[in-house]
């Protein structure tokens, strides 16, 4: 069994808002309690942010904070982009780069992602970096090697003692938001890939210590099969994260999932 602490992260998107982004904040910090068996992160969009941690603080909550995105540069003539010292001033521990629908539907690159690991690195926070094969990729046979392209490319230049502070979430694009969901076997082979992968461009250590999360369609009745494989140390969730009892019950198995 793994000795990896099962991360959850609930990843609002673009929903929610002033009163429905506390309603679930307070929803889900009544129904989790201190959970000490998972890690769970929430991230809500920038608005929100402030408003949620202060919800976080006053109920003594040890859910911690995220942010879905960040802009590499560290201030300046960037119109709406929001830098990730601006993200540790509102609270900020873990961001996200990487996500299907920045790289797919905004169209970043891995070179921006890159960048935007090193900004978060750099700025002491964590980071959960997101890779994932679309359903043309998958079909033409190519998800090892796109998955194995996004995660070096993700973590280039990225040092030995920053690694430590980094999730790896593979994220089926096909899964994400479909009702589909790959199976635990399917998930197992790629996060197992992906930390040999891993242990290759750092060290076997590193590779064993590093949380590999899975994302896309996870719900309170398919979670217990994915997260019961042992190279699946959680989950990144999206539209279940908005429900608090489906994300609950996601947080619970992932809990259950090690010793
Ligand atoms: C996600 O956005 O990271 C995600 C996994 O979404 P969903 O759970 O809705 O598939």
């Amino acid at each position: 069994m793994s000795h990896r602490k099962p991360l959850v992260g609930g990843n609002w998107k673009m929903n929610t808002d002033r009163t429905t982004s506390a309603d679930l904040t307070r929803g889900v910090v009544d129904a989790l309690k201190v959970q000490t068996d998972a890690e769970v992160v929430v991230f809500p969009p920038f608005p929100y942010l402030l408003s949620v941690r202060a919800i976080l603080r006053d109920r003594g909550s040890n859910i911690r904070l995220g942010a879905q995105d960040v802009y590499h540069k560290p201030d300046g003539a960037f119109t709406g982009e929001v830098s990730v010292s601006m993200l540790k001033d509102c609270g900020v521990q873990v961001v996200l780069a990487g996500h299907s629908e920045r790289r797919h539907v905004i169209g970043e690159t891995d070179e921006q992602v890159n960048a935007k690991v090193h900004a978060v690195l750099d700025a002491g926070l964590d980071c959960v970096l997101c890779v994932g094969e679309t359903l043309e990729q998958r079909e033409a046979g190519h998800t090892d090697p796109v998955n194995q392209r996004q995660v070096r490319a993700g973590l280039a230049e990225v040092t030995g003692d920053m690694i430590e502070r980094v999730t790896i979430a593979y994220e089926p694009v096909w899964a994400i938001g479909t009702g589909k969901n790959a199976n635990p076997s399917d998930a197992q082979d790629v996060h197992a890939k992906i930390r040999k992968l891993v242990a290759h461009l750092f060290n076997q250590d590193i590779a064993e210590r590093m949380r590999i999360i899975y994302g896309g369609s996870l719900k309170p009745d398919n979670a217990a099969g994915i997260f019961n494989e042992p190279d699946v140390d959680g989950g990144l969730v999206g539209g279940a994260s908005l429900k608090v009892e489906d994300f609950a019950g996601i947080v619970r198995a992932a809990a259950a999932s090690r010793p």
